[in-house]
């Protein structure tokens, strides 16, 4: 465990608890808060700790920062396997993961990224070239396509856990191969316990055959499916629906549902 990271940790906290006793506002801690930053040495990204005592990232060549746990900070000792783990266990082990080749020519494994508890969770296929650089799922043009889709209903990126069935990009964006799903399964089925989300959607055919196998996604987009205590809905990727503007139009109707199916799955639930 890195001590600059415990030290950064230490200050933020010591703010915290000036601003608790008086001595200085929330703003004036905000300000000091912001101020600060620790940067990883191997990639160049920046962390920070928020007030609200939330790790927030922004990877080197990007602008955004994303709610994320700087992996000096977990403990692995604990980790025996990954049934057992926590969210930010699982993370590290998939940023080490050598479990099948796709580990080879990637640059960075790309775990996810979000609360680590939400009612909504959207799973994609793997990771292109940006995500392998950044480490964030859904970057460019897919990434900005999916704000737009949430901000229509009124989500931030940061409200929902977003991932993909392969952490790992396939070279050259080729299909996973079934062995390399297979290898990863583990860590998604551990996410998704979890972060334990009350709607999954699904993100084009590699997600969506977890749940509909042998499904086309032109014939069951939009229609849902209750797993257990959870409603699944099948959706068009992104990428897709910018290729495609009929497919853009039926992606936006499909995420349009998706306030009501969290309402419904709560009723569900109470
Ligand atoms: S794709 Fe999954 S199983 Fe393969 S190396 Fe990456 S994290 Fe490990």
């Amino acid at each position: 465990m890195s001590n600059r990271f415990l030290e950064f940790q230490t200050q933020v906290e010591q703010m915290n608890e000036r601003c608790t006793q008086g001595e200085i506002s929330p703003d004036e801690r905000d300000n000091l808060v912001r101020g600060m930053s620790l940067v990883d040495r191997t990639w160049g990204d920046i962390w920070m700790l928020s007030p609200k005592k939330e790790w927030f990232r922004k990877a080197n060549g990007s602008k955004h920062w994303v709610r994320d746990y700087p992996s000096a900070l977990v403990d692995m000792a604990s980790a025996t396997n990954v049934s057992a783990m926590n969210i930010h266990q699982v993370a590290c082990m998939i940023g080490d993961c050598r479990q099948c080749s796709l580990h080879l020519e990637r640059n960075r494994a790309v775990p996810g990224e979000g609360p680590t508890s939400t009612d909504v969770m959207l799973i994609g296929e793997g990771p292109g070239a940006n995500e392998d650089k950044q480490a964030r799922p859904f970057v460019g043009a897919s990434g900005r396509l999916l704000e737009e889709l949430l901000g229509n209903i009124g989500y931030q990126r940061a409200d929902v856990f977003i991932t993909n069935v392969i952490k790992c990009r396939p070279p050259k964006n080729r299909d996973p191969k079934p062995n390399e799903l297979q290898a990863c399964n583990d860590y998604l089925e551990r996410q998704i316990e979890l972060i334990d989300p009350k709607v999954i959607v699904t993100l084009g055919r590699f997600s969506m055959h977890r749940y509909f196998p042998g499904a086309t996604i032109t014939k069951i987009h939009g229609q849902t499916k209750q797993v257990g205590n959870r409603i699944v809905i099948p959706m068009f990727h992104p990428a897709a629906a910018l290729r495609n503007p009929k497919w853009r139009a039926m992606i936006i109707e499909d995420f349009n549902s998706i306030p009501a199916l969290v309402e419904e799955a709560r009723t569900a639930q109470s």
